[in-house]
C-alpha cells in the first residue's frame, strides 16, 4: 500500500449545533468496549462504563452514572459488539443522556494503529475505514476490534460525526533517524516496518499538562514522558512534538512491562526457533504475555512486587532492578536525544502510584539535574504535581493521564466548533 496524504481535511457534513456539548468516547477491544460520556463545557464525566466478555457466553455490563455515583450491572448474553453497544445506549437512555440526544456532538473512537497516514484526529468516512482496514497487517490484534466498534456505532447514529483518534498519531512527528530501523530499506518499506510508537494520546496529554504545571507553553519545554502502566513506554517530546518513543513496530519494544519483555536481542527469536524448537506463535506469546515482570518474578502488579521486596523476596527484587535499569537507560537516552530537558513526567498505573519506582528511576541522576524529594514523592493524589526539590534543575512530575478526556477534547476540537 502506498501512504496517501493525511485525510484530516474531511469536515463533518453537519457541524455540531451550539447545544451539542457532549462527546461519547469508545475504546473497542476484541471482547470488550469501554465508554465514557463527557460534557465538553467542563470535561465532566456524565457516565462511565464497560462491557466485558462480548461473544463469550455471559457478558457483563457495568455502568456508572457519574452525577449520582450509582453503578448498575447487567449480566447478559451480548453476542457481538452490536448487542453490546445497544445495551450501552439503553443504559445512557436510562440516565437521560441517550445517543439520540441533540446534545451529543460526536463519537470519538480510540484506534490503535494509524500507520503513517493518520497524523491527526480524523472524521471517519468510507475511505478512512478502508485505510484503517489496510493497516490490519501491522496491528492484527487491535485494528479489527476498533473497526468493529466504529462500524457498529455508525449504524447506531449514521448522521453523527465519528472521529478516529490514533494511538500512533502523536509519534508521527518523529524524525526518520528515530523512526527507521537500521535494516534493508527496500524490505522495510515493502512491509511497512518502522517505529510507529503507541500510547500517543497519553504522551500528548501528559507532555502538555506538564508544560502547564511548569507555567509554560508546550512549545517552550522539552519533556521526557514515562507512561508506566501494564504496557509501558517512554517518549522524548521537544517543544510539544514527539522526537522519539520506546515502542516500535508493535508495543513489544522498549521498556520492561507487566508481561512484555521490551528490548531483547532479535537473535533471541532465532535461537528459540532453532535451539528451543519453539514456533513463531509460541515465541510471540512468550515475549508478549509471559515475559516482563510476570516472566521475571511471577507477578506483574507493582503493588505485589514491592510488597514481596519488603518481605525480602530476591526474585521480586531482581525483577524490580531489571525494570528500573531499563527505565534509567531510556531516561539517559532521551536526555541525550533532547539535549536539554525541562521535566521528566511519570504517568499511568505504576508511574502515578508507585513512589519506589519513581525514586529508584531518578536516584543517582543528580549530575543530570534530576532529583526526587522523598516527602513530595510520598504524597498521593489525583492532581498533577511536582516531586523534585526546588533546587533541582530539571522538574520531576507526576501527571495522571486521562486518555478519554484527550480523545474527547481532540474529537470536540474537530467537530464541535459550533458548540465551542
Ligand atoms: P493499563 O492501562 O496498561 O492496563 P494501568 O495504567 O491501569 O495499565 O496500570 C496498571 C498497573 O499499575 C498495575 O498492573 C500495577 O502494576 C500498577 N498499579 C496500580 N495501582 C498501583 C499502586 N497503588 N501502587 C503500585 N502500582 C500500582
Amino acid at each position: 500500500m502506498s501512504d496517501r496524504p493525511s485525510p484530516t481535511a474531511a469536515e463533518p457534513e453537519e457541524p455540531a449545533s451550539p447545544t451539542a456539548v457532549r462527546v461519547l468516547v469508545l475504546n473497542s477491544g476484541s471482547s470488550s468496549v469501554k465508554y465514557q460520556l463527557l460534557d465538553m463545557r467542563d470535561g465532566t464525566r456524565l457516565a462511565v462504563g464497560l462491557v466485558e466478555r462480548i461473544g463469550e457466553g455471559t457478558s457483563l455490563l457495568r455502568h456508572t452514572t457519574r452525577t449520582t455515583g450509582e453503578t448498575r450491572e447487567r449480566a447478559d448474553t451480548f453476542a457481538d459488539h452490536d448487542a453490546a453497544l445497544k445495551a450501552m445506549a439503553e443504559e445512557l437512555a436510562v440516565d437521560g443522556v441517550g445517543l439520540d440526544s441533540p446534545e451529543l456532538a460526536a463519537i470519538g473512537h480510540r484506534v490503535v494503529h494509524g500507520g503513517r497516514t493518520f497524523t491527526e484526529p480524523t472524521v471517519i468516512d468510507a475511505e478512512v475505514l478502508a485505510e484503517i482496514e489496510r493497516l490490519i497487517p501491522v496491528a492484527p490484534l487491535h485494528n479489527p476490534a476498533n473497526l468493529t466498534g466504529i462500524r457498529t456505532a455508525m449504524l447506531l447514529r449514521p448522521d453523527l460525526p465519528q472521529v478516529a483518534i490514533f494511538d500512533t498519531a502523536f509519534h508521527t512527528t518523529m524524525p526518520e533517524a528515530a523512526a527507521r530501523y537500521a535494516i534493508d530499506v527496500a524490505t522495510a518499506d515493502e512491509h511497512r516496518i518502522r517505529r510507529y510508537g503507541f500510547h500517543g494520546t497519553s504522551h500528548a496529554y501528559v507532555s502538555r499538562t506538564t508544560a502547564d504545571l511548569l507555567g509554560k507553553a508546550p512549545e517552550e519545554v522539552n519533556v521526557i514522558v514515562l507512561h508506566l502502566g501494564n504496557g509501558a513506554s517512554a517518549s522524548a517530546v521537544r517543544g510539544g512534538r514527539c522526537v522519539d518513543t520506546s515502542m516500535g513496530l508493535t508495543p513489544l519494544e522498549g521498556l520492561v512491562m507487566g508481561t512484555r519483555s521490551g528490548d531483547v536481542d532479535p537473535a533471541v527469536i532465532f535461537h528459540l526457533e532453532r535451539v528451543g524448537d519453539m514456533s513463531t506463535d509460541e515465541i510471540d506469546t512468550l515475549l508478549n504475555k509471559k515475559s516482563g515482570l510476570i516472566g521475571l518474578c511471577g507477578d506483574n502488579d507493582m503493588r505485589e512486587i514491592t510488597r514481596r521486596i519488603e518481605e525480602g523476596d530476591e526474585q521480586a527484587r531482581l525483577a524490580f532492578d531489571i525494570y528500573i535499569h531499563r527505565l534509567k537507560k531510556y531516561i539517559g537516552a532521551y536526555y541525550a536525544v533532547l539535549g536539554r530537558v525541562d521535566a521528566v513526567a511519570f504517568t499511568a498505573g505504576v508511574g502515578e502510584n508507585a513512589a519506589p519506582v519513581r525514586e529508584a528511576a531518578i536516584r543517582g541522576l543528580e549530575e543530570l539535574g534530576l532529583a526526587v524529594d522523598g516527602e513530595l514523592n510520598a504524597v498521593r493524589g489525583g492532581e498533577p504535581r511536582l516531586i523534585s526539590p526546588p533546587y533541582a534543575r530539571v522538574a520531576v512530575a507526576v501527571v495522571p493521564t486521562d486518555e478519554e478526556l484527550e480523545i474527547a477534547t481532540q474529537t470536540y476540537a474537530l467537530v464541535g466548533k459550533g458548540g465551542a
